[in-house]
Formats: C-alpha cells, sequence, structure tokens
C-alpha cells in the first residue's frame, strides 16, 4: 500500500478502514539464501538495501520477539555525524545523509527532525577537543559551527547561564543533527523489506547455528531448524549470547541504558543539547516531553531494566544545566542492552566461520547508524568486501592494534 497525504484524507473521511497491515506474517520455509538474526533497525535496514539496492532474493529476518522490542524502540531518537576520527566520520556521514532522504527512499513518515544537536563546552580544553572534532566533521562532508557563550544563549536561552557549577562558555553545534521517531525507522524499514519479498518472521528465536567443516549451514529456531546460505548477525545487546551459540567470544560487554521521558512542556528547547562536564543528554519531543538520558548502568546485564543510582546520575546532570527540569515530573523510564566494544566503535565484519557474518558493537549510539549500517552491512553480504566506509570496522582490529579509540578511553564501555 503506497501512503500518501491523498490516502491520508481518503481514510480519515471514510472511517480509517482501508488501512492494511504494514507486513505480512510468513511462516519459516526450510531454506533461504541470506537468513539474518535479529530484526532491530540494524537487521531490518540491512534486509531492505539487500533487497532493493543490492536485488538479492531469498531472505529472512528472524526476531525473537516483536519489531521494534528491542533498542530500536528504546532509544532517544538522536542522529547526528559529529565523530571525531575519520574511521568513524565518514561512515556516520553517510549515515546522516541517508536519514535525510530515508522518508522518500521507505515512503514512511520517519519524524525524520534536523532540529540541531549542541554539545555544550565547559573548559578550555574541551574547545580545543571539539575545534578538532569540528575539523574533522568539516573534512567529511559534514556540518559543524562553534559557538562562544553568547552563540549558546541565543540558541538556548533556558540553559542555566548564571551560576552554574560547570559555567557554560560554549558549545558544538551541528544543525543537521536532530532526531527520528525510532520505532517508525522499525516500522518502515520493516515495511520496506516485507514489500521486497524478504519474510520477517517474528518470535523466532535463533537457538543455535549448524556449522560443518568450518561453514555455517543454517540455524537452529525456536519454530525449527532452518539452511541458510549465509547468516548475518545483528543482535545489538544479545551479542556475545547468539555469537557464543557459535563457539565465538567478542570483545564486547552487554550493560543497561536507562532513557527517561518527563510530562509533557510547553517548547522549551530547540534541538538535542548534552551535558560537557557530565553524562546527560535531552531533547524535547513534538509531545512536549523531555526525552533524556545519560550513563550506562556500571555492571553488565542483559536485563532491560535498570537502577536508581543511574536515575540519580542523570537528574544530576539535567539540574546542573537547567535546574528548572527538577519542577518537571518524570511520566516513563525504561532500559535497553548495549553491546558496548572495547575501543567504542562498532564491527561490520565477516567471521573466521565460513558464511556467519557480524554486525554489533554499536556501544550507546547505534541508532543514528541504522542506515548506513544497514547498507554497509548488505554490501559485505552482497559482494564479500567491506563498504568504502566501513573497511576500519573489522573483528579482528583488536587482536592487531587498529583500534578506532574515539575517545581514547580504551577498554573502558562506560566511558564511551
Ligand atoms: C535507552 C537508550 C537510549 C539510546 N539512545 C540512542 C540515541 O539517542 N542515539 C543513538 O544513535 N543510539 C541510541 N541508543 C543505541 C541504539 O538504540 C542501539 O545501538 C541500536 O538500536 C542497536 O541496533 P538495533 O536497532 O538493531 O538493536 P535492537 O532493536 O536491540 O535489535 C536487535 C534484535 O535482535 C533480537 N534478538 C536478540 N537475540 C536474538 C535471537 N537469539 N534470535 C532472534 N532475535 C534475537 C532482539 O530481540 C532485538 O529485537 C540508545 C539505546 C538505549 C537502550
Amino acid at each position: 500500500m503506497k501512503y500518501s497525504g491523498f490516502k491520508v484524507i481518503k481514510e480519515a473521511l471514510t472511517g480509517h478502514k482501508g488501512w492494511k497491515p504494514v507486513w505480512r506474517k510468513p511462516e519459516p520455509k526450510p531454506a533461504y539464501d541470506i537468513v539474518i538474526i535479529g530484526g532491530g533497525g540494524h537487521g531490518l535496514a540491512t534486509a531492505h538495501y539487500l533487497a532493493k539496492k543490492y536485488k538479492q532474493k531469498n531472505i529472512a529476518v528472524l526476531e525473537k520477539g516483536w519489531i521494534g522490542g528491542g533498542n530500536v524502540g528504546r532509544n532517544t531518537t538522536i542522529v547526528r555525524s559529529n565523530y571525531g576520527l575519520h574511521g568513524n566520520e565518514g561512515f556516520y556521514e553517510l549515515s546522516m545523509q541517508l536519514w535525510e532522504r530515508l522518508e522518500q527512499d521507505l515512503n514512511y513518515n520517519a519524524m525524520v527532525s534536523q532540529r540541531g544537536v549542541l554539545n555544550l563546552i565547559h573548559s578550555d580544553p574541551q574547545r580545543d577537543a571539539f575545534v578538532r572534532r569540528a575539523n574533522t566533521m568539516i573534512m567529511n562532508g559534514a556540518d559543524a559551527v562553534l559557538l562562544d557563550a553568547k552563540g549558546v544563549r541565543e540558541h538556548s536561552p533556558l540553559l542555566n547561564f548564571d551560576n552554574g557549577r560547570f559555567p557554560i562558555t560554549g558549545g558544538l553545534l551541528q544543525p543537521r543533527g536532530g532526531t527520528v521517531r525510532h520505532d517508525a525507522v522499525a516500522w518502515g524499514y520493516a515495511r520496506s523489506a516485507d514489500s521486497a519479498g524478504v519474510d520477517i518472521i517474528e518470535n523466532c528465536e535463533a537457538t543455535g547455528f549448524d556449522i560443518q567443516a568450518g561453514t555455517v549451514m543454517g540455524v537452529q529456531t525456536s519454530r525449527g531448524p532452518i539452511k541458510a546460505g549465509k547468516v548475518a548477525v545483528a543482535v545489538a545487546g544479545n551479542s556475545s549470547r547468539v555469537m557464543a551459540m557459535a563457539g565465538r567470544r567478542l570483545p564486547i560487554e552487554s550493560h543497561v541504558l536507562q532513557a527517561f521521558v518527563s510530562e509533557g512542556l510547553k517548547p522549551l528547547l530547540p534541538g538535542v543539547i548534552t551535558f560537557g562536564a557530565g553524562h546527560f543528554y535531552v531533547s524535547q519531543s513534538d509531545k512536549g516531553g523531555l526525552v533524556f538520558g545519560g550513563d550506562i548502568d556500571g555492571y553488565n546485564s542483559y536485563a532491560q531494566r535498570g537502577n536508581l543510582p543511574v536515575v540519580e546520575d542523570v537528574c544530576e546532570g539535567g539540574m546542573a544545566i537547567m535546574p528548572m527540569i527538577g519542577k518537571a515530573r518524570m511520566l516513563r523510564m525504561w532500559g535497553g542492552i548495549m553491546d558496548m566494544s572495547m575501543d567504542g566503535s562498532p564491527i561490520i565484519d565477516r567471521t573466521d566461520i565460513s558464511g556467519l557474518y557480524f554486525n554489533g558493537g554499536w556501544c550507546y549510539g547505534g541508532f543514528k547508524a541504522t542506515p548506513a549500517s544497514g547498507l554497509a552491512f548488505a554490501h559485505l553480504l552482497a559482494t564479500d568486501t567491506p563498504h568504502d566506509t566501513a573497511t576500519a570496522f573489522t573483528l579482528d582490529r583488536f587482536e592487531r592494534g587498529l583500534m578506532i579509540d574515539e575517545k581514547g578511553q580504551g577498554a573502558q564501555p562506560n566511558l564511551h
């Protein structure tokens, strides 16, 4: 079904009886050319690009729960391409460009809103670091604007400029950054992949791999065995668990990250704002709620729920830059499982098992990567060569000392 303004008006006038389900509910077939494990943003985007761009056929996406139930529907919706290392920045800028034409590409309203992302500066060394980052961004085709304190005040007058514990001395603004309605991204990619013939199979958990003589032949699932020419793993926070079923250990730890939404308020923030002297970021949804988050919980977990010390830490960060947030009531909070890699950068690569491919290590920034990750993973699956923008995202870079250590924090997941 094609969506259009005309269709919306017609349905509104005829009682909304003509809408059709957005994707089918197929039974799993005994065999596919490509099986993607994980129906999150990355798995679905991979299926979309495989079918639409690389013209691959006979593809299934296996999702153990429901579409949109993982991190793709749990994140704080921020998209940006403001990375400091060339290994990352070109890839994230490609993702930004794909976001910019996503709705036309999918014929789906994903509420792409380029309202800007502002990183606050509180010290001179931080300004130097942001100037360097801005240069990398511009060299990779992204946009970056350095603001002084007056510029930040004009951009976001309701921040605390007068008696902050960490005075705001400037900011790095990416005007093209912003937010995208997270679950609409999952639904849009699912709809597009389905329309191209991809079987999206929900409530189907991969429970093991069929590996013979170093080659993957298929997967065992909660709905029976499925043969596959290639198997692509894109399970985000469950990466270590799923790859352990293939006998492989990853340079990844799983941690919980929480998100929070306040009651609806009048327009208060022009875009996304991040605190530079602590871990806090905030934007305002179209419904008026402040959507915010901060650091990961400090222990490994596969539970999609968080703990109270981080709630306190996040709220302190909020109070430091906008004390009026203390008067807003918190409406909702939830957690998701993050696949934190040991250098803070992702992995899109083949594995040493022939036919088994891996996509993961997205840390708490994988939503913004969704389109480029899907495109690059589809490219790898279809051509067996890495996409130009993803050549640095190798699995063996930790053994070879080729880390993409964006923040120079090394193997400290809580600092990425
Ligand atoms: C609170 C929070 C805030 C965040 N904020 C941002 C942000 O503002 N910006 C940003 O860029 N990123 C953000 N992220 C990170 C981002 O959401 C993730 O990096 C990204 O969504 C991960 O990729 P995905 O969408 O494919 O993951 P998921 O949606 O988690 O998809 C993985 C899927 O695999 C399925 N699965 C797992 N095991 C199996 C199995 N054995 N068989 C079948 N299926 C399986 C899961 O059920 C899941 O649906 C945030 C994350 C959280 C939790």
